[in-house]
């Protein structure tokens, strides 16, 4: 488990129920979905109906589980969740949309990742609240019509492209969540710390923001190894200084780079000369696998500017030698 990974980990789990915000209003950041879904919510509630299928894009642990959280209790209404890949019959789904209450708000998670039979099933209860169960097999098997309950589905996933034109269209508003700049996340580490009863300075937050990826999950766990280190190594307060040796200690540097990252970069600068060099080669040289390499590591630094993925190979940005320290080779290269 990585400590500037996205994904949620054991302990994320059980902290980030805590510090969920629980309305659009004290939702942080998201400028734009929020007064997007924020005029789809007051809209529907003046109708007394139920709000339109809502589609959240985004990368992991932007705040997708949260928003459809708060659409469910911006509408006074239960949630129930579920996932993609938990979908992988018709059945299964048709069981779920079945015993959902009226005006329910059913969240599923990695959408793109459904089985497909599920998905066409799904086409028909978000259009006309209704599905069909087959029941038998071969030519003797019947359709038995089964009405639904009116509900929205709130649909999450990593990138909105992945998901077959049918569905995507059927959503009546579709959310792009964007990484957070650091003011938001510092607003976020601020309003964690009160909620976790942590001290916490301005600069001290910002040190923290800088590292975060962008992302509010890592910066609520970055966060949380702070405050040990706080209390364990200095008085309880998190000062920018305080934050930086505690990150320094679990090897996250000033832009979010981790171990894993640092490496990959130093390898591609310091024995290939930033390349462009092969990702298998680039894999061996740090002792990786390639999936690793490519999955874990890359897309952050192709995000930071500090690779490129070319028809030849990785290459490094004159921003990688300048962020390890390096002085890039004299030439036309680099
Ligand atoms: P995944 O796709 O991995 O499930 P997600 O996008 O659903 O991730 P959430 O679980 O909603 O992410 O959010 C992760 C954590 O970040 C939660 O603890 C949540 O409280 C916090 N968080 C996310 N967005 C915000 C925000 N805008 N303001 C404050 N906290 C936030």
């Amino acid at each position: 488990e990585r400590l500037v990974g996205a994904a949620p980990d054991s302990e994320d789990t059980a902290v980030e129920a805590a510090l969920r915000p629980r309305s659009l209003g004290e939702f942080i950041g998201q400028e734009r979905v929020r007064e997007q879904l924020d005029l789809v919510l007051r809209a529907a509630r003046a109708r007394g109906g139920t709000a339109d299928h809502v589609l959240l894009s985004g990368a992991p642990g932007l705040g997708k589980t949260t928003l459809a959280m708060i659409v469910a209790a911006e509408m006074g209404a239960p949630i129930r969740i579920t996932s993609g890949p938990a979908v992988q019959h018709a059945g299964d789904l048709a069981s779920i949309l079945s015993s959902l209450q009226e005006g329910e708000v059913l969240f599923l998670d990695e959408i793109h990742r459904m089985a497909r039979p599920a998905e066409e099933m799904l086409y028909m209860a978000m259009e006309d609240y209704r599905v069909d169960v087959i029941v038998g097999k071969g030519p003797g098997a019947t359709a038995i019509p089964l009405e639904l309950p009116h509900f929205t589905l709130v649909g999450a996933t990593t990138r909105a492209g992945l998901l077959p034109p049918p569905l995507r269209d059927r959503f009546g508003f579709t959310g792009h969540m964007e990484y957070y700049g650091s003011a938001e996340l510092e607003r976020v580490i601020h309003r964690s710390a009160a909620l976790l009863d942590v001290s916490v300075d301005t600069a001290g937050a910002a040190e923290i923001a800088g590292r975060s990826r962008g992302t509010p999950r890592i910066a609520n766990r970055l966060l949380r190894r702070v405050r040990d280190y706080a209390q364990v190594r200095a008085d309880g307060t998190i000062t920018a200084a305080v934050a930086a040796r505690a990150l320094e200690v679990y090897e996250v540097d000033e832009r979010g780079l981790d171990r894993l990252d640092r490496a990959v970069l130093g390898a591609l600068l310091k024995l290939f000369g930033g390349g462009p060099v092969g990702l298998s080669t680039l894999a061996v040289a740090v002792g990786e696998e390639r999936e690793t390499v490519e999955e874990v590591a890359e897309p952050f630094l192709v995000r930071e500017g500090l690779l490129a993925r070319t028809p030849r190979g990785r290459v490094a940005t004159p921003a990688a030698w300048h962020h390890l320290g390096l002085r890039p080779p004299e030439g036309p290269s680099a």
